[in-house]
């Protein structure tokens, strides 16, 4: 089915309730002052200082929730290796794998004799899946021929600060591409929806020095716009 990412369910009115939530640190005012007192024009100025003092604690009350398809389980293995976060993910005991589409990644579907190796490989894995289900071999079991690159689908919910942590490491220019092709379209559907939150999300160089060093790429980004359209 190819991946997609749905933005699915997201704190309302999220950079506020972080912003209210950062004033409220230092002020004696009531909270729905705070809250209602805030100019939609300064937030996105204010939400930046917070980030740069490294006050990032308030970033944990905006949660947002993507549902991520047409994934590979070797991209969903390294997405729930993030532990401040939520997850839900089709499991392979309760629903038959038969057939299961496999990601091919774009190394091997752009060379023909790498692509005609997976393909035989693949239908080779899903045969002995069938087979052995056919012996009554449970799922649990069964499932064990599957490849890694096959297709799963989870829910993950992340918090701001978590996503900005997210964002830091998987759109790195050195991370795996699928978690970045998940990373970027998670940052896109986030970005869209709360601005001010993620104005300088993405890997550290977007924001001063890389936090490869010597490992670095050398090829910064300048800004988030630029990792949003690296494809
Ligand atoms: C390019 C790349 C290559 C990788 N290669 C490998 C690899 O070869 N092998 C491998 O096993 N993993 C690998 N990883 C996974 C990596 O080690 C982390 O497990 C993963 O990125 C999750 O990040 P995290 O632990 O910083 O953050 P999260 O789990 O997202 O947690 C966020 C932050 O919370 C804090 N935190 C969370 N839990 C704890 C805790 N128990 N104790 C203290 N602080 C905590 C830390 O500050 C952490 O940075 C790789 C990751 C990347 C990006």
């Amino acid at each position: 089915m190819g991946l997609t990412v749905k933005l699915i369910a997201h704190t309302t009115r999220a950079e506020r309730v972080v912003a209210a939530a950062a004033k409220l640190c230092y002020s004696a005012s009531p909270v729905r002052e705070l809250f209602d007192g805030l100019d939609d024009d300064g937030i996105g100025g204010f939400l930046a200082k917070l980030r740069d003092s490294g006050h990032v604690s308030p970033f944990e009350h905006a949660g947002f929730t993507f549902a991520v398809e047409g994934v590979s389980r070797v991209a969903t293995h390294q997405l729930v290796r993030h532990r401040i976060a939520s997850f839900s993910q089709r499991s392979q005991r309760y629903v038959a794998m038969k057939g299961a589409a496999c990601v091919v990644p774009p190394e091997i579907s752009q060379n023909d004799e790498a692509a005609r190796v997976f393909a035989e490989s693949l239908a080779a894995s899903r045969a002995a899946y069938e087979k052995l289900s056919a012996l009554g071999i449970p799922r649990e079991d069964a499932r064990f021929i599957l490849p890694h690159g096959v297709e799963t689908s989870v829910i993950v919910t992340m918090n701001a600060r978590e996503l900005l942590h997210f964002f830091g490491l998987r759109l790195c220019r050195g991370a795996q591409w699928e978690i970045r092709n998940v990373a970027r379209a998670m940052l896109s559907l986030a970005a869209a929806e709360a601005p001010g939150l993620f104005a300088d999300a993405g890997p550290s160089c977007v924001r001063g020095a890389c936090a490869e060093r010597r490992k670095s790429c050398g090829k910064p980004y300048k800004n988030t716009k630029e990792v949003l359209e690296d494809k």
